[in-house]
């Protein structure tokens, strides 16, 4: 085995796992944070600053491929190959272009099962003052959103991810993977561009939690991101939220939390997960989570017509809001069907008067515009098309 060479001659790069790759498949470097890269060279006889100059590579000059690497020399790049090393960072597979400039993207993972990320784009409408004049680009922002796992356990009834069930987790360099992998293909330019994140793809994010949060530590501290700019959002993994709370505010995103129902009766009904945790106990654990100023935590809220619709549920869920004591606001969000998913879309009358009755209660309350509808550009949508 190679991990077990003699030591006379300088020791090599082993695979985190300390498995040799014996059947010509390569361990990835993307997903490895500077301090392993740095422990790796050292290790192998290389000078320490080579981790350093591998995660600019890696993270900041998003390079591809290990022969790209000019800061690094030729018989280092040689040596990393031969030693079972790649980039490995997971690539565009396909691309789904929508007429409003969203771009949703099946992304592929080491093992080729495919999972979604979209680029929503926006001041692309041509007003004046927002910004795009000076950088060139098309937008002047835009919001990324990533999934962290292939598939979902949760089982959230209006859901199309959950009828994929839950495949695999995705990886912390999966994860972080797919964010890099779709600035690199606009361009973005980390701390000048204004670019959002959210973890609201496929997925449950506090279900994958250490690989998750591997991801948002390489995001921050390698790729550049700043967590403020980051929304996480789970349907009320109780345990995964007070683990959340725990994290030091420089690596910790904002938090969402999918509410989607007025009350425990109809939320146990769309979310099976809400008879494990009630909306009491998934609020007790928010409460944990230190607010930075003018931080706010976000509901978010799938009307389906006629189950959570009504304006008596707007006034319900005004009220669960003003009970919490913590600063929010809500994201309403028209459910999107997909085949196979028996609710009905609510009417823009009734979309409408559940935001006017929701923010004349004082909640300050958005409505989430639809995106790409004509590439299937809600959760867990793309997959269940192309793939059937
Ligand atoms: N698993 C996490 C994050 C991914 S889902 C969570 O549930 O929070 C992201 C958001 O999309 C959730 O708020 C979810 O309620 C919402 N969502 C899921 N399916 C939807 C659909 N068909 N139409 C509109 N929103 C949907
Ligand atoms: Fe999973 Fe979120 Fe879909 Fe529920 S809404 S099944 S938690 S991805």
């Amino acid at each position: 085995m190679l991990s077990q060479a003699v030591t006379t001659k300088p020791s090599q790069l082993v695979p985190f796992d300390g498995k040799a790759q014996t059947d010509g498949s390569h361990q990835p470097l993307f997903g490895l944070d500077t301090g392993a890269l740095t422990a790796r060279m050292v290790e192998a006889g290389e000078p320490a600053y080579r981790g350093k100059q591998l995660a600019e590579n890696l993270y900041r000059q998003r390079v591809t491929e290990l022969d790209a690497m000019t800061t690094l020399p030729k018989l280092l790049r040689q040596r990393l190959r031969d030693e079972g090393w790649q980039v490995g960072r997971p690539g565009i597979a396909q691309v789904f272009q929508s007429v409003d400039g969203t771009e949703r993207y099946l992304v592929e993972g080491q093992d080729r099962q495919s999972f979604e990320a979209v680029w929503m784009p926006e001041g692309d409408e041509g007003e004046a003052g927002d910004g795009s004049e000076e950088t060139g680009k098309s937008w002047s922002r835009a919001t990324i959103c990533v999934s962290s796992q292939v598939g979902c356990a949760v089982n959230c009834q209006f859901c199309l991810t959950a009828k994929l069930g839950l495949q695999r987790n995705l990886s912390a360099g999966e994860i972080a993977g797919q964010v890099v992998a779709v600035l690199d293909r606009h361009g973005v330019e980390v701390g000048r561009d204004r670019v959002n994140l959210v973890f609201m793809g496929m997925g449950e994010p506090f279900l994958n939690y250490d690989n998750f949060m591997a991801a948002v530590r390489l995001l921050v501290r390698e790729v550049g991101l700043s967590p403020q700019r980051m929304t996480v959002s789970t349907s009320g993994i109780v345990p995964g939220i007070e683990r959340f709370a725990q994290e030091p505010a420089e690596v910790r995103p904002k938090l969402a939390i999918s509410l989607n129902a007025p009350n425990d009766a109809i939320r146990e009904e769309i979310m099976p997960i809400n008879s494990k945790w009630p909306i009491q106990a998934v609020m007790d654990a928010v409460r944990l989570v230190k607010l930075r100023p003018r931080e706010r935590v976000t509901f978010e809220y799938v009307l389906l017509g006629g189950v959570t619709d009504r304006s008596e549920d707007a006034r319900q869920v005004a009220r669960l809001a003003r009970r919490t004591g913590l600063p929010v606001k809500v994201n309403l969000i028209a459910w999107n069907p997909g085949p196979g998913i028996e609710y009905l879309t609510p009417k823009p009358e009734a979309v409408e008067l559940f935001r006017v009755t929701l923010a004349g209660e004082g909640i300050p309350t958005y409505l989430r515009k639809p995106r790409g509808r004509d590439i299937y550009a809600a959760c867990g949508q793309l997959k269940r098309t192309v793939e059937g």
